[in-house]
């Protein structure tokens, strides 16, 4: 059986433009991770008669319809009637959700009046699958007529997305003997269009295992999923679309299952029983603070510098004046004499430094924004790079890249990759 969802998001605020509908972006990532096809997104208001035009689209051309929002007490809180007299379901009284409820509110609320109004979510359709909600009031809940599956969730994106992953998810999941199993490979150093040109084969060519890139800061994660009966057979898929992608992209791919950039440098670092330092000019600590976002850092993680003026670069890590008046901070010499003299004051085996121009206005010397330098100081001497993050669209975003761009420079040395 092929199922393909509609998600239909309730809620006036949402065709104002006052929030973004990231229930939707969540729904369809975890739908997508279920192998379950999404072929259209659709808002509505809170209005009734809008809504059922909606549901009545949606079931023409969706065996799962899935709704966010307006399960709440109050007068525009309308999905769940509204469903329910557009696919015919009589509802009836839980007892059980209703002191739920009640418990909830007296728990959260305190003090605050339940209302009759409350009563409303504690009626849901008869025969459907309820979705418990221990972190808020309104349940959701799963019901099915003429092979169509309308699952209610809250509009809220944490009670959303916990019903999701908690509940509706495993029963989306039972309604297939197959298992959804999936690898994520990380990629830096190209962008996801060109991924995407360069993979266009696999990536069109079949409908299991499928192969789906999803764009990240800086980089791009590409997910192959397969359904099958067994993890064994879904690897079986799984392992030559792998091998493919690693063969054609080559050593742009810095990992597999894994989360950052800086997760493999750590893990590299441990495994050769190597520390590293880090010494900071324009991402402020940002190198430090990724890498001690880790666990298990203090193993190779010996400290840092965050040398932000000429005066701290020359004190705190030795670099000559004279380089800094001849060439400026940010330049290939003041860079390699940061790493250095990092390496050096920390006593690690590596260190890093990043001197550049965050942004928004060029730095004194007319660099302009964007420029960065990395230095990297290892046993066998120093090295420089530049780089352009001109494309970088703010302040954070330039730091965010370099900081990447460092770990990743640090991932070739210790792995013998061209730099
Ligand atoms: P409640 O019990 O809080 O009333 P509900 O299920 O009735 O929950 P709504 O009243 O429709 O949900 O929305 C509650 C809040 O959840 C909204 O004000 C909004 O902040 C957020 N929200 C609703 N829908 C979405 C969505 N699709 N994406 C992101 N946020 C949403």
């Amino acid at each position: 059986m092929h199922y393909n969802a509609e998600l239909i998001a309730v809620g006036t605020e949402l065709l104002l433009g006052n929030i973004a509908n990231t229930d939707a972006q969540m729904l369809s990532e975890g739908l997508s991770a279920l192998g379950i096809d999404v072929y259209y997104h659709t808002v509505v208001g809170d209005n009734p008669q809008r809504l059922r035009e909606a549901l009545e689209i949606a079931r023409k051309r969706a065996n799962i319809i899935i709704t966010t929002g307006g399960l709440g007490p109050t007068y525009d809180d309308l999905t769940k009637q509204t469903i329910c007299e557009t696919f015919g379901f009589p509802l009836e009284f839980h007892e059980d959700i209703w002191r739920e409820i009640q418990d909830y509110f007296y728990r959260r609320m305190k003090g605050g009046k339940i209302t009759e109004n409350n009563r409303q979510q504690a009626m849901l359709p008869v025969g459907c699958t309820i979705f418990y909600n221990p972190v808020g009031t309104a349940p959701g809940c799963a019901i099915e007529r003429d092979g169509v599956r309308v699952l209610m969730l809250p509009g809220p994106p944490y009670e959303c997305r916990y019903m999701f992953t908690h509940q509706a998810a495993p029963y989306l999941q039972s309604l297939t003997q197959e298992k959804i199993f999936s690898h994520e490979l990380r990629i830096f150093g190209m962008g996801e269009s060109q991924v995407e040109a360069t993979l266009h084969e696999m990536m069109v060519k079949g409908a299991n295992p499928t192969l789906a890139p999803y764009a990240k800061t800086g980089e791009v994660m590409l997910r192959a999923t397969a359904k099958a009966h067994t993890q064994e057979e879904a690897e079986a898929m799984l392992q030559p679309m792998l091998h493919q992608v690693k063969e054609t992209l080559g050593d742009i791919v810095y990992g597999e299952d894994v989360e950052s950039l800086e997760e493999v440098v750590l893990a590299v670092l441990k495994e050769q029983g190597k520390t590293v330092s880090f010494a900071e000019s324009c991402t402020g600590g940002l190198l430090a603070k990724r890498l001690t976002d880790l666990p298990g850092a203090s193993q190779v993680f010996r400290g840092g510098v965050v040398s932000y003026t000429n005066a701290v670069k020359a004190a705190a890590l030795g670099v000559d004046e004279a380089l800094l008046d001849q060439y400026g901070a940010v330049s290939e010499p003041v860079a390699k004499a940061m790493a250095e003299g990092c390496r050096k004051l920390c006593g690690s085996d590596f260190a890093v430094s990043v001197t550049g121009v965050a942004g928004p206005d060029p730095d004194d010397r007319g660099n302009p924004v964007g420029t960065v330098f990395l230095g990297l100081s290892g046993p066998d001497g120093a090295i420089c790079r530049q780089i352009d993050l001109s494309r970088g669209r703010s302040r954070g975003h330039v730091r965010h890249l370099a900081a990447s761009h460092s770990f990743d420079l640090l991932r070739r040395k210790l792995m013998d990759l061209p730099l």
